[in-house]
């Protein structure tokens, strides 16, 4: 049986001719949930967005969200498709993740593991089972964000590597740990393009040290 891009019909971006040839290239996990919002949002910032679906689109890649949706479900399509190994080595090789909502849950320790924290799903109740609140982002400004959040996970534990950025109720509502993006509520459901501005910096960041060093060994 044929294999591989044709087989699956999904996409991939070339290898990266570094940051002064294209704008980054940024992979939104589109097993399920509002990933299109997402691409949407990474178009308008001017990254190349591509919907990600196979192993073999991510070494193209930049940069990746992992969006909100169920997590028992993208989990399961993560097996399906063979994904947990080539997004831990897409992760440990120093390539921004950013995880919203669902996504979060899924770079904590009981999923990907890529990130040092502990999370309880549906942690704000059964019956507020969505809610908006503002929520003030340490360094995006001192306007709040209108966030919202259905089902929302908490992190309930910590390593000393994973830094606040905001909170809600005393719990960290998002986070980061080095290239490594959370929060728990679902930013692509507002027109609020701040934390995917924040994110589309880190993998610019990213691009430019990736690129410097490998000038500095040729
Ligand atoms: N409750 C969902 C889960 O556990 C996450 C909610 C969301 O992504 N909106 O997967």
């Amino acid at each position: 049986m044929a294999s591989g891009p044709a087989a699956s019909g999904g996409e991939a971006f070339p290898p990266d001719e570094g940051p002064r040839s294209s704008s980054p290239r940024i992979g939104v996990l589109a097993i399920q949930g509002d990933f299109k919002a997402h691409k949407s949002m990474l178009e308008l910032l001017g990254a190349q967005a591509l919907e990600v679906r196979r192993p073999w689109q991510l070494p193209g890649l930049d940069g990746l969200i992992i969006p909100g949706g169920e997590s028992t479900t993208i989990v399961m399509g993560i097996e399906r498709s063979g994904l947990g190994g080539p997004l831990k080595d897409f992760s440990s090789g120093g390539r921004p993740v950013f995880g919203t909502c669902a996504g979060l849950i899924l770079l904590g320790s009981s999923h990907l593991g890529l990130m040092d924290i502990d999370v309880e799903r549906n942690a704000y109740g059964r019956q507020i089972k969505s809610f908006e609140a503002p929520v003030t982002v340490r360094g995006l400004g001192d306007e709040p964000f209108e966030a919202v959040f259905i089902r929302a996970p908490r992190i309930e534990r910590r390593g000393t590597g994973v830094e606040v950025l905001a909170e809600l109720e005393g719990a960290p509502v998002v986070a980061r740990q080095g290239s490594l993006l959370v929060c728990s509520f679902h930013p692509e459901l507002t027109d609020d393009l701040r934390l995917h501005a924040l994110f589309c910096g880190l993998v610019d960041g990213h691009r430019r040290d990736t690129h410097d060093n490998a000038e500095v060994s040729r």
